[in-house]
């Protein structure tokens, strides 16, 4: 806002007189009408009988609007609005979004305002706007499958540029909308829009974060082929996309969380990797995502994993794109390099995976950085030998009483912490990806981060329920869905369980974590509540747009029919899980509790409350018992 607007406005508010709202008038547009009866004048007649309705232009991806072209930027300050009457219009219409935009194309489309209920047919609902910019034109988009449909539309303000000092959000979460060119639809993962919009609007919406020439594109693996789509944000320069955020950088990335009907798995992950040391844990942050104009849910703002003061710090090897090699040709190649054990390595352009080989074994491997090698290229050839040698040192039969062999070549605590990450969130993917990342001039690979979670907390049918098989990874490393390869499984095998150096430091760090370092259920109970809250409205809104609730979807081993009992799910599995990972790896439970049981057996097994006097099984109610078998006696809890 210029000075001179904000010296009027500053006089209008110290003679107490506010700007006037009046019902405005434009010239009517929109996207073409499905018959020339449902035409766009229809939603301004004033009558709730006519109706709007868009054209499909492609069936699986309608964004159908229309709206006002107000001549000239007026400040939104009330939107009317009345649903189509027959059928299930007013339902279908939730979620849909309203936008203002300058730019009579609306690639600078902002939303403004959201219908999040359903209204009553046959009457007008007034939406309050509080965003204090001006805009020239606005505009209605119908929410999928409401197909542009709407009965009456008005528009509420007065004239003005408005200022930026607040704008929409659509829940507490930071709320980020973007825009392609044209609102072309995202593809596929490497179908990139340059030339797009990115808005981040946080602090209840007082603050922006704008980028108008970013590219958008979409990506993730498995989680690409769900409807909720995962995206790649490229800003065009490197910048904090929100301010808590620690690295200035281009990539970022909205992770969609489909399968996780709890959302918050890549959390509540995040929150052990960080607890526990990680020497990098990826930034998160809850946001709600609207894309070109309809909403998409509730998504992760995370970093992108990559290369990047405050993400992977190695230093970067800057590589020419003529001749693939180093751009500095005295450069020293021994570092940096970001590289992924990789079940999907082969998707890769030939210089951007190499399998390393050893003795039978071949594991793939994905180079991340640098990027754009070949395979004759002098960076590629090195950390493929390097990887080797980490192989050759770790798999001879020596190691296994040599843990310098294995440290050689290998920071062993990063290794160690993301094994016990992964072991305590029971993520089937750990070792299906595993980033690891050399620097400069040392010789050891340093383990992480942890990343993309969605299968863990027993979210994997093929593994369900990964506490009844009481071992999952660490001791059962016979099962075949979690690795790259089976060499690398050979890896894991021979350091967390034939070489008793390095096991014997596994369980000095997990107990350490469990007695001094808040790896407790409680902690993690309170943490989960507090994301609950958080999410609570976003999540709400992210099932209207996808009832899955009560459906199986992706790997999912069934579902608990609300966001509440898929948060329980976690919770159930995290408070057993630590109990039998105590017991697995060899430490008394900090809680006492040496085993939890959802169903009592009864038979051999005695069961005595806390007096000592004997409760048969199917009086057990929830509570703290010691059971007695052949075996011995515990003490367990029921739920
Ligand atoms: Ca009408």
């Amino acid at each position: 806002m210029n000075k001179f607007l904000l010296f009027i406005s500053a006089l209008l508010i110290a003679f107490g007189i506010d700007a006037q709202e009046t019902k405005l008038t434009g010239t009517i547009i929109g996207v073409r009408p499905n018959n020339d009866n449902n035409v766009a004048e229809k939603a301004f007649d004033g009558d709730l009988n006519t109706f709007f309705r868009g054209d499909y232009y492609n069936s699986d991806y309608n964004r159908l609007w229309v709206g006002l072209d107000l001549g000239k930027e007026h400040v939104i300050t009330k939107i009317g609005f009345a649903p189509r009457q027959d059928s299930d219009y007013a339902k279908k219409a939730v979620l849909s979004v309203f936008q203002g935009a300058n730019n009579p194309d609306f690639s600078d489309a902002m939303p403004i305002a959201m219908v999040k209920e359903e209204y009553e047919k046959g009457k007008m609902h007034y939406i309050p706007v509080n965003v204090s910019m001006g805009f020239r034109y606005v505009r209605f988009m119908g929410a999928s499958g409401v197909k542009g449909s709407v009965a009456e539309l008005e528009f509420y303000g007065y004239e003005g540029v408005g200022d930026d000092s607040q704008f929409f959000q659509v829940t507490n979460l930071p709320t980020v909308a973007f825009n392609t060119p044209n609102m072309s639809e995202i593809l596929s993962k490497e179908d990139k829009h340059p030339g797009s919009t990115v808005y981040v609007i946080s602090e209840d919406g007082t603050r922006i974060f704008a980028d108008y020439n970013c590219q958008m594109k979409g990506r993730g693996n498995a989680s690409w082929n769900n409807p909720k789509k995962p995206f790649q944000i490229k800003l065009d320069k490197k910048r904090n996309i929100l301010p808590d955020a620690p690295a200035k950088a281009k990539k970022w990335t909205l992770i969609n969380n489909y399968g996780d009907k709890t959302l918050m798995r890549n959390m509540v992950s995040f929150e052990m990797s960080r607890l526990i040391g990680m020497p990098y844990t990826p930034y998160i942050r809850f946001v709600d995502v609207i894309y070109n104009g309809e909403y998409e849910g509730c998504y992760q703002l995370c970093d992108q994993v990559e290369v990047n003061p405050g993400r992977v710090n190695v230093t970067e090897i800057e590589i020419d794109e003529t001749t693939h090699e180093p751009v500095d040709p005295n450069a020293d190649i021994s570092g940096g390099y970001l590289i992924e054990i990789d079940g999907y390595a082969n998707n890769e352009p030939a210089g951007g995976w190499f399998t390393g080989n050893y003795a039978s074994y071949s594991i793939p491997v994905t180079i991340k950085s640098p990027d754009d090698l070949t395979k004759a290229s002098k960076p590629y050839l090195y950390i493929k030998a390097h990887f080797e040698k980490f192989l050759a040192n770790v798999l001879s039969w020596q190691a296994a009483n040599n843990v310098g062999m294995i440290e050689k070549y290998l920071d062993l605590d990063s290794f160690l912490k993301y094994v016990l990450v992964g072991e305590l969130n029971g993520n089937t993917d750990t070792f299906w990806s595993t980033y690891m990342s050399k620097e400069v001039g040392s010789d050891k690979f340093v383990v992480g981060p942890v990343w993309d979670i969605d299968l863990g907390f027993n979210n994997d049918n093929r593994t369900y329920d990964i506490n009844k098989r009481f071992i999952y990874d660490y001791l059962c490393l016979s099962d075949n869905v979690s690795y790259a390869s089976n060499g690398f499984r050979d890896v894991v095998r021979r350091i967390i369980k034939e070489n008793p150096d390095s096991r014997a430091r596994l369980k000095e760090i997990w107990e350490d974590m469990r007695y001094n370092g808040n790896w407790t259920y409680g902690y993690f109970d309170e943490k989960i509540e507090e994301w609950v809250d958080e999410i609570y409205e976003s999540q709400y809104l992210n099932f209207v747009r996808w009832p899955i609730l009560s459906s199986s979807v992706h790997m999912n081993p069934g579902s608990r029919g609300s966001f509440r009992g898929e948060v329980n799910a976690i919770k159930e599995y995290l408070l057993a899980r630590f109990v039998n990972l105590d017991k697995i790896i060899g430490i008394k439970s900090p809680s006492g509790i040496e085993d939890v049981v959802a169903t009592p057996e009864p038979g051999v097994v005695k069961y005595y409350n806390l007096s000592g006097i004997e409760v048969s099984a199917d009086d057990l109610t929830p509570g703290i018992y010691i059971k007695v078998d052949s075996t011995g006696s515990e003490k367990i809890l029921v739920k």
